[in-house]
């Protein structure tokens, strides 16, 4: 016999409704107070945008989701992005020949983060870490992206401009940089919102970093371009994020978020006398302290502002005689 499914079986579900066709799930993620799926369109006829954390626990939530039939007829699985908490339970949820899609940079950069061998990961962190005149990681700075492997080659690739039916409501696509690499954004002027994945958060808005294999990259320049994109949309859109509750202040949020990362920077360009490390120029990213759950992250937060000032000619990177990275600033 089937277990009958009731209103208070799915009552403990940790889904809110955003509208009768959009609910937010919040998976488990201690550190970042959960991470958000959004499911849309009715019952019979719905897509998973993002999937939470890798493991039995969310896995667990989707088990119950899915017996509950609070997720039914699933027709497409969409990854904003390739972060370890958007992506951990995606074999699961397309194991039944369901369409995965996302953008081709976020595809190739989860594929090539998964079949990363350990030892190559951990030594471009020492590299990393060193040059940037930080000690040895206390324990590992990042997840290790080899249990998603293998990742599925096929996939549905989204860029900009198109149009894609979700649950029966239609989305624009728009992909951005700056948090990943290309991730996607979809937005419906219809129904004002913006499903945003992590490009916009509340707060001081997503992590801007480098990973540790790609030192040299410039994400702030991505990120910057990505919110001047934004300010051709409507102003009264509301911001479904991957982590947190909806954001109902869609244009002065992205002007907090641009605010203090040109804060950041007047902070830094105006501090740097003599040549620095990125280790010494922490206090200045972080005059208020280090939030805890940011300790391990700080090397990768602070050279992507490194980058850009010198990228635009105010420092200037020397290697010294110990191996570390320094940067002086540029006469102007
Ligand atoms: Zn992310």
């Amino acid at each position: 016999m089937t277990k009958q499914t009731t209103a208070s079986d799915r009552a403990r579900l940790p889904l809110t409704a955003w509208a009768e066709d959009v609910q937010r799930l919040q998976l488990p993620m201690p550190a970042f107070g959960g991470v958000n799926s959004w499911i849309i369109g009715p019952p019979g006829r719905q897509a998973i945008i993002d999937n939470g954390l890798p493991g039995p626990e969310t896995a667990a939530v989707w088990d119950a989701v899915l017996a509950e039939k609070a997720c039914s007829g699933l027709d497409a699985v969409l990854l904003t992005h390739m972060h370890i908490d958007h992506v951990g339970q995606t074999a699961k949820l397309i194991a039944r020949t369901v369409p995965l899609y996302m953008s081709v940079c976020e595809h190739a950069d989860l594929t090539q983060l998964s079949e990363m061998r350990p030892s190559a990961r951990q030594d471009a962190e020492m590299a990393f870490l060193k040059s940037g005149g930080h000690p040895p990681p206390n324990g590992p700075s990042s997840r290790d992206y080899g249990v998603l492997a293998p990742i599925p080659r096929t996939f549905v690739p989204l860029e900009t401009g198109a149009e894609i039916l979700l649950g029966g409501i239609a989305f624009e696509i728009m992909l951005g940089g700056g948090h990943s690499s290309a991730a996607v954004c979809l937005i419906c002027r219809d129904r004002k919102l913006i499903i945003a994945g992590d490009q916009i958060l509340s707060g001081s808005g997503p992590q801007i970093a480098v990973w540790p294999h790609r030192p040299d990259a410039d994400p702030l320049e991505h990120y910057f371009d990505f919110l001047d994109r934004l300010e051709a949309l409507p102003d009264d859109l509301a911001v479904l994020p991957g982590h947190g509750s909806p954001i109902l202040d869609f244009k002065a949020q992205v002007a907090r978020i641009r605010n203090g990362h040109l804060a950041r920077l007047d902070r830094l360009r105006s501090a740097i006398e003599a040549a620095a490390s990125c280790a010494d120029l922490i206090p200045l990213v972080f005059p208020g302290g280090i939030p805890s759950q940011l300790h391990n992250r700080v090397p990768y937060l602070v050279r992507p502002l490194v980058n850009y000032l010198a990228n635009r000619g105010y420092l200037r990177p020397q290697l010294d005689d110990t191996g570390i990275l320094r940067f002086e600033p540029v006469a102007r």
